[in-house]
């Protein structure tokens, strides 16, 4: 089960995922954000699972977050959890999916999917996206996926079937580093495939370059 993954991960030594950390306490668990990391004293206690679901809703500004991978997670609070399970259901309302993709890459039962084969498949408003360019899918996945400020998700697809990222950094492709750039042992956040947001963005972009 993933939570005894979680468990024998954190024994290893991981204590990060995105912008959060995590640790062992007397009494279960704390997870916090890693800027709080040397001053939970000061920070706004919570005890209930749920709350990690409100406190990723939203920005420290108050504006609804769309993406879930983006470095806009509010700061000053900490969640105290009794379980290996809560913990983990913590940690899926911030980032969901995100321990079980990796599991399921490591054990290699998921694959990336290029971003082609994604835009192929869109219907509707959003077929103009399979017009896309190469040039013009590399630019904007450059700039729509950046981990500094757009989202901290490490890329595995190209743009084309068995093609990789090599248009991005190489820090941006390796599940090794830590997106923050905070240099922690930090449980890889894959992009498996691209999202609904970079979909809308494709067919904006073709938009802009029709008009
Ligand atoms: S495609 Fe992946 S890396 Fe890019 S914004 Fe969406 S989730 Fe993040």
């Amino acid at each position: 089960m993933i939570k005894d993954e979680l468990a024998r991960l954190i024994k290893e030594g991981y204590n990060a995922l995105g912008e959060l950390e995590f640790a062992e306490s007397t009494s279960g668990y704390l997870l916090y954000h890693w800027s709080n990391r040397n001053s939970l004293a000061e920070t706004r206690i919570y005890r209930s699972v749920e709350d990690a679901r409100q406190i990723a809703r939203y920005d420290s500004r108050g504006a609804y977050r769309p993406l879930k991978g983006a470095p806009n997670l509010p700061n000053g609070w900490v969640i105290e959890v009794a379980t290996i399970d809560e913990l983990k259901k913590a940690l899926d309302f911030f980032y969901p999916g995100a321990i079980g993709t990796w599991l399921g890459y490591h054990a290699g039962t998921v694959q990336p999917v290029c971003l082609r084969q994604t835009l192929n498949r869109q219907t509707g408003m959003y077929r103009v996206t399979r017009r896309l360019t190469d040039e013009q899918a590399r630019n904007l996945v450059k700039d729509a996926c950046r981990s500094d400020g757009r989202c901290l998700r490490t890329i595995l697809w190209g743009i084309e079937d068995s093609q990789p990222p090599d248009f991005l950094p190489s820090s941006k492709c390796d599940p090794s580093v830590d997106q923050t750039g905070q240099n922690r042992a930090a449980l890889p956040f894959l992009c498996l495939e691209a999202c609904n947001l970079l979909v809308a963005a494709a067919r904006t972009r073709m938009k802009e370059s029709s008009s």
